[in-house]
């Protein structure tokens, strides 16, 4: 191996100075106070009780919402079961499909309100949310439209039936995208549902559901229920839900999948990742680097499938260091709202403790750590992107699943090495190869025990493609026809 000459740091001034361009939030249409969304109506929670939801950036309030109890969670329940009986089963499903196409179609049209209310629930930056969540949030609604009267072409030479109600609970990350991917599959293949969204942003579900009564979509077909843990255990638990889809924690995952054995209920689980970005030395550098800079902190780690470790080939890794650091000091971290915001603000005060609590121990057990010297606004969370050098496989920093803009670095020698510390972990949800090479990357990618690998890019998505994990990082897929698949059952 060659050992690549580092040229010293480039001298430029890395406090960028854009004006600001802040995404206008005057047009945008929120209520004070949320209801719980069943059978087609806004209704108060049996509860009484709300909770607030805060813009992370300021640690203000947007709006009251609704904190459904195990009542609520049986009215919705009970909604969806006669909505699949009397309605959503009987309807032909070409029908079905009109409605999945109409309802991509207001998203559409709505997108940019849309995109507003994400960045300021959620603390991501309007360009991610305007770029990527929401026009895939339809992408998804307009696919699996496609599918609905199709069902004998997706599983030729077999007649598949519908389960009957999902239960479906989504996590903070991608709120829209993530209720998109549950509900479109769903209900092309003829079943009702109940969404809860996660506590902290619960808001593009609501508004989603806005659109399903404009969509005309019949009462009941989706419920959307807000709370938090309890409400989600309630769904879990309720007898008459024939499926349950979660996303979110491996340590929650784990209790739901304690809740359903020996129940006949279904489930498909998406849980944590500790993603592996690997660079050879025959990889285009630059383009790596940008790869990795936007598969670990443009959604400020917040991503199950963030390329959170990082391995470089032993003789560029001064390089690949360098560069990286570089371009780290150029990101802009700040107003969600501004559309030159590369990193937005941590999901909330409990994520943002719970990541300094991780870099923390991976000091105290001799990781090196390297941080931004970027300014941080005084109020909302906000963590600085960090590198660790100088850790081991058994570091927490390498081994825990962190959800924040923290890049854990090894170096390694030869390919076996690679693939052997790569899969050295309890998750196995994605990975990236970054290789001039295309024999290396099929030998790579077939020996990385991870559901996706990127190769010369990272953090692409498509409707028409499957996601999902081994190991800790869950069981089943979602998207394309794989994700059809958890909402049928084979005659
Ligand atoms: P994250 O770490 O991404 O917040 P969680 O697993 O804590 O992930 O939350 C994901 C979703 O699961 C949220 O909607 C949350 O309210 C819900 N949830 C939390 N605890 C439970 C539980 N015991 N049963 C069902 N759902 C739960």
């Amino acid at each position: 191996m060659k050992k690549q000459s580092v040229a010293p740091s480039l001298k430029f001034d890395t406090k960028w100075s854009y004006a600001p361009a802040p995404e206008s939030a005057d047009h945008i249409q929120l209520k004070s106070q949320y209801e719980l969304f069943i059978n087609g109506k806004f209704v108060v929670p049996s509860s009484g009780k709300y909770f607030d939801t805060i813009n992370p950036a300021t640690e203000k309030k947007i709006a009251l919402v609704a904190d459904a109890n195990a009542a609520d969670v049986d009215k919705a329940v009970k909604a969806a079961r006669s909505a699949y009986d009397k309605t959503w089963s009987k309807m032909p499903a070409a029908e079905r499909g009109k409605y999945l196409f109409r309802i991509a179609r207001i998203l559409q049209e709505k997108a940019r309100e849309i995109a507003i209310i994400e960045s300021i629930d959620g603390g991501k930056p309007i360009r991610e949310s305007r770029d990527m969540d929401i026009p895939l949030a339809a992408a998804h609604f307009f696919y699996y439209a496609g599918w609905a009267d199709k069902m004998e072409y997706a599983f030729p030479g077999r007649t598949v039936k519908p389960l009957g109600v999902a239960g479906q609970i989504i996590p903070w990350n991608f709120p829209l995208l993530m209720a998109a991917w549950k509900i479109a599959p769903a209900l092309a293949a003829g079943n009702t549902v109940v969404l809860k969204p996660a506590e902290t942003t619960p808001l593009t579900a609501l508004k989603l559901a806005e659109i399903f009564q404009e969509a005309d979509l019949p009462p009941g077909v989706v419920n959307i229920i807000t709370g938090a843990g309890a409400t989600g255990a309630a769904i879990v638990n309720h007898p008459g839900i024939d499926k349950i889809a979660f996303t979110g924690s491996t340590d929650v995952g784990k209790i739901i999948q304690k809740a359903l054995a020996g129940t006949d209920k279904k489930y498909t689980l998406e849980l944590g990742g500790k993603a592996a970005n690997i660079i050879f030395e025959d990889a285009a550098i630059d383009q790596a680097v940008e790869g990795i800079v936007n598969g670990i902190f443009f959604n400020q780690g917040h991503v199950c499938c963030a390329g959170s470790r990082l391995f470089v080939q032993e003789n560029i890794a001064d390089l690949v260091l360098r560069k990286l650091k570089d371009r780290i000091e150029t990101l802009i971290v700040g107003d969600p709202l501004d559309k030159n915001t590369d990193i937005g603000a941590i999901n909330s005060k409990e994520q943002l403790n719970k990541i300094k609590s991780l870099v923390k121990a991976g000091i105290n057990e001799g990781g090196e750590c390297w941080q931004s010297s970027c300014a941080v606004p005084s109020k909302g969370y906000w963590y600085r992107p960090t590198l660790f050098t100088k850790v081991a496989q058994s570091s927490s920093i390498v081994q825990k699943e962190i959800f924040g803009p923290v890049l854990a670095i090894q170096t390694f020698r030869t390919v076996e090495e690679v693939i052997e510390k790569a899969n050295n972990t309890p998750f196995g949800l994605s990975g990236g190869i970054w290789t001039d090479k295309g024999s290396k990357i099929f030998k790579v990618s077939s020996k990385l025990r991870a559901g996706v690998i990127w190769a010369n890019t990272y953090n692409k998505f498509d409707p028409t493609s499957p996601f999902g994990g081994y190991k800790e990082s869950g069981m089943g897929r979602e998207g394309g026809l794989h994700g059809l698949q958890p909402y049928i059952d084979f005659n």
